[in-house]
This record gives C-alpha cells, sequence and structure tokens, in this order.
C-alpha cells in the first residue's frame, strides 16, 4: 500500500513529494488540472508557429526550499521535483474516507486510491467540502480553516509588441518574459483584486476583449491574448497557513509550505 496520497501538484505538493520520496516513503500525487504548477502555473500557445509560454501566478515565492529557490520560475522548479513522482493528471478528488487500515480517495470519475495517509495542500477553505475530512475536525480546526481571506485575481496573458509605458486601471503588476526570437513580447499582467470582484461576473470572452482594447488604446499591438481566471485566491496576506493534523493520518497544509526545516519535521512527525 501507498505511505501517502499527496492531493494537488502546486509548490507544496511538489516540494512535499519530493522530500517524502527521497526519504523512500511511496507516494502518489494527484491532480486535478492536466499539469503542474497550481497558482505558480505557466500556459503556453502557438502563435505564427512559435511557442509562447507565460508565467502566471506567484513568481517570487518567499522559501528557503533550494530547489525552488534556484530556479527563475517556481514553476519549473515543481516540474523538476515531480520528475519521478507518480502523479496521475486530470484526477479531481471528490472524497476522502479513512478507513481502519489507511484513507480512501475517490476521484469524480469513481477512480480510487488507498494509501496510509493522506496530504491535502488545495487551498484550505476547499477543505471543507470533504465530509471525511470535516466530520473529523475539532471546531477550533474548522475555525482556523475558514478564517483564512482570499483575495480573486486575474492573469492577462499578452504577445505585444512593446510593454504599455502608461499606468492602467485594474493593473497590480505587469511581468515581461523574454522576447520571443521574431521579436514579440509576451507579458502577463495581474489584475488587483478590486478589478478582478468588480469582474467576477464578465465571461472569459468579454474579459479578452477588454483588455485586447484596453492596452491597444495604449499604442500597444496586440498579436494575442488570453485571460485565467484563478479558480482560487491569493492569500491576502502571507498567513501561515497551518499544517493541521485533522485525523491520524491526514493533514492539511498549504501556502505557507516554505520547506523550512520545521515544517519538514513536524510533517513527518504528524503522519507517524
Ligand atoms: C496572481 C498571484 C500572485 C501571487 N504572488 C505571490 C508572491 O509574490 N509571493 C508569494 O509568496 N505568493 C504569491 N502568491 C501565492 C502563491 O501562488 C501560493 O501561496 C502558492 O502557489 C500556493 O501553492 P500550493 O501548492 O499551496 O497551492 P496551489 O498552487 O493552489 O496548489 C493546489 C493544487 O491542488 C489542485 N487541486 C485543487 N483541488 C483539487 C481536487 N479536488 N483534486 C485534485 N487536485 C486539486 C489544484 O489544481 C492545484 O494544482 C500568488 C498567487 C497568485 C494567484
Amino acid at each position: 500500500m501507498l505511505d501517502s496520497i499527496i492531493i494537488g501538484a502546486g509548490v507544496t505538493g511538489a516540494c512535499i513529494a519530493s522530500s517524502l520520496s527521497d526519504q523512500g516513503a511511496l507516494v502518489h500525487v494527484v491532480e486535478k488540472s492536466r499539469g503542474p504548477g497550481g497558482r505558480c502555473s505557466a500556459r503556453r500557445a502557438v502563435v505564427n508557429s512559435e511557442t509562447i509560454q507565460w508565467y502566471h501566478g506567484a513568481i517570487t515565492l518567499s522559501t528557503d526550499h533550494d530547489v525552488v529557490r534556484s530556479h527563475q520560475y517556481p514553476h519549473d522548479a515543481i516540474r523538476q521535483l515531480l520528475r519521478g513522482v507518480p502523479v496521475s493528471w486530470t484526477w479531481h478528488v471528490e472524497a476522502i474516507d479513512v478507513h481502519e487500515h489507511g484513507v480512501r480517495v475517490t476521484s469524480s470519475t469513481g477512480d480510487v486510491i488507498d494509501a496510509r495517509s493522506c496530504i491535502i495542500t488545495v487551498p484550505t477553505p476547499q477543505v471543507l467540502q470533504w465530509s471525511g475530512v470535516v466530520g473529523r475536525m475539532s471546531a477550533e480546526q474548522v475555525a482556523r480553516v475558514t478564517s483564512l481571506t482570499y483575495d480573486p485575481a486575474y492573469a492577462v496573458m499578452l504577445l505585444v509588441d512593446r510593454v504599455p509605458t502608461e499606468s492602467i486601471d485594474g493593473v497590480e503588476g505587469i511581468r515581461i518574459h523574454e522576447r520571443t526570437p521574431s521579436g514579440l513580447l509576451p507579458v502577463t499582467i495581474i489584475t488587483t483584486a478590486q478589478w478582478a470582484r468588480d469582474h467576477l461576473a464578465t465571461s472569459i470572452d468579454e474579459l479578452r476583449s477588454y483588455w485586447r482594447s484596453c492596452v491597444e488604446s495604449h499604442g500597444v499591438k496586440v498579436i494575442h491574448c488570453d485571460v485565467h481566471r484563478w479558480r482560487y485566491a491569493v492569500p491576502t496576506a502571507r498567513s501561515a497557513e497551518p499544517l493541521i493534523k485533522v485525523a491520524e493520518r491526514i493533514v492539511v497544509t498549504g501556502d505557507a509550505w516554505t520547506g523550512k526545516p520545521w515544517q519538514e519535521l513536524s510533517l513527518r512527525s504528524l503522519l507517524k
């Protein structure tokens, strides 16, 4: 039987999976998306037969983790950490049940994986949808999970001829990636939380045409525009998201996982 099933292939899941498997544990990661990264994702598109990569989400994580620190983009570190670790992609966890010998995790398509323990790295408020977990949490643990405040954000991925120089309403920051061989510039605009809140009901198609014309009105030529809505939000403060032992065999963590030695130690002791 597996020692641990790790839910989520973001930076937390990747760091934990790599660390536990380096110590000889038999782990398996399940991830609902087609690829790794979570809130440190990268997106690719082929434009005029060039493959362009945009990094959206976090690109500057404060972390002690050597592998994460040694990469310019956390997404590339996550790919490296997961090398050699078994991962099931597009595996959407729908239920978690604790039984006598361990934990059974069930996907939305009815597949099951059994393990001795389960480490949950999805944004913690989402944990509340799993009754098998919530049923085991004390009132204080539920309060810790629900007290976290998250903000929404949009990532607008553009291929442009130059960076807009004037300030644009609703922009929290602009990231400039490497120019393509043909001289085009991939940039990612991250919107402010307030702008995202004001446009939560707007469709992605409308957002695309809004941002295209908004950026073009600043004299910039837009060759490609895509918008990613964060399904989960950004922690408002760098809140020390807790490491919660929900039951003998279940740990909830994420966000504040920085790879610090005390965290590694507490995880190992929690799983014992
Ligand atoms: C725009 C933006 C900017 C940010 N900037 C910074 C910054 O500058 N500095 C900083 O420190 N932090 C920043 N952050 C926050 C940082 O990205 C997160 O704290 C960190 O990436 C969280 O990683 P994680 O692995 O804990 O969670 P996630 O990256 O959310 O990973 C969880 C994974 O679980 C998967 N998942 C969810 N539900 C299920 C399910 N039911 N079944 C299977 N898989 C599931 C998700 O698809 C995801 O891949 C930013 C975030 C955003 C969005």
